[in-house]
């Protein structure tokens, strides 16, 4: 009897598995064709200077609206697309159209503006990654100190040594780097060090909670000393309340960004 239980139970997962996999590549497939029709966008969050409470950046954001199952999470496609070349194509498409659009936004409205765009470390690996970003800069006009490029701490631990060459070559260029969702992966001081960053961002996970909590905000302060000690900018991430912003701005943290201060919109309804 258990046998036949566990038969049973076997053949059932076996189908939830396939189907799984039948979404996957559908969807995989619907991904190549959103590229070139219009179903991605880039959304922006504001980035907020904590001494002057002024926006002087916008995290680009990646929004894929499928023609018939609508919003589809970047937590669920950019993990689909990194299994492929694909990731090379969309990281492509949103770095061009967001340059274009900060460029823009600066001339015309004498905005100083930076731009922040994540990058996948599988794009670390595409030969034309250089090329492309110093296209992107020359055909935009974009300065390349008000461009930063995010890369997630936790990508980057796994081949830290092949993704610092790529990384020098890329600031050579005079952009800017950042580890993103820091505190997530386990690098040691020595190995931020070797990889000659400019900005730290904090990990949502460890700013909420931080106005409730002694524990969570003494972390987060020895996040911010260490950060500094060692010459980075410092970003949080996912600020939800006035009190976490207020708190933020006593540690010293540089920048902050979250539902509190703005949350990710459409071009039209950042710029208008
Ligand atoms: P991320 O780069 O760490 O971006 C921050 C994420 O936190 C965004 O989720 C943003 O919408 C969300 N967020 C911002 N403020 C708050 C807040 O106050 N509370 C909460 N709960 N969430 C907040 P999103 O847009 O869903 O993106 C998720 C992740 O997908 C990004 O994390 C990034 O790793 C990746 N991603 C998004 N766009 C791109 C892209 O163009 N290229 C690559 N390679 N990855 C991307
Ligand atoms: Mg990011
Ligand atoms: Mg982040
Ligand atoms: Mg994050």
């Amino acid at each position: 009897q258990a046998k036949a239980r566990g038969r049973g139970r076997f053949e059932f997962f076996d189908v939830e598995m396939r189907m799984r996999m039948q979404r996957r590549l559908r969807m995989e497939q619907d991904l190549r064709e959103a590229v070139h029709s219009g179903q991605l966008w880039a959304a922006y969050q504001p980035v907020v200077d904590l001494r002057t409470g002024e926006m002087v950046a916008v995290e680009a954001l990646l929004r894929w609206t499928h023609p018939k199952h609508g919003a589809i999470s970047p937590a669920e496609f950019i993990p689909l697309a990194e299994e492929s070349e694909l990731i090379n194509i969309l990281g492509k498409f949103i770095l061009q159209d967001t340059a274009r659009e900060l460029a823009a936004q600066r001339t015309e409205h004498g905005l100083g503006l930076s731009l922040k765009v994540n990058l996948s470390v599988r794009q670390l690996d595409d030969p034309h990654l250089i090329p492309a970003v110093r296209d992107v800069l020359s055909t935009t006009g974009l300065p390349p100190e008000a461009l930063t490029l995010e890369v997630t701490e936790s990508a980057l631990m796994r081949d830290a040594s092949a993704a610092a060459e790529v990384l020098t070559a890329l600031r050579s260029l005079g952009v800017l780097l950042a580890i993103d969702d820091f505190g997530t992966g386990y690098s040691s001081l020595a190995q931020l060090r070797r990889l000659t960053l400019d900005t730290l961002k904090i990990d949502r996970s460890f700013i909420t909670g931080i106005a409730d909590s002694r524990d969570a905000a003494a972390i987060v302060a020895s996040i911010i000393a260490m950060a500094h000690a060692v010459g980075l900018t410092v970003v949080a991430e996912g600020v939800e309340t006035a009190d976490e912003l207020e708190l933020l701005r006593e540690l010293g943290c540089d920048q902050a960004q979250g539902y509190h201060l703005g949350r990710p919109v459409s071009a039209r309804e950042m710029f208008g």
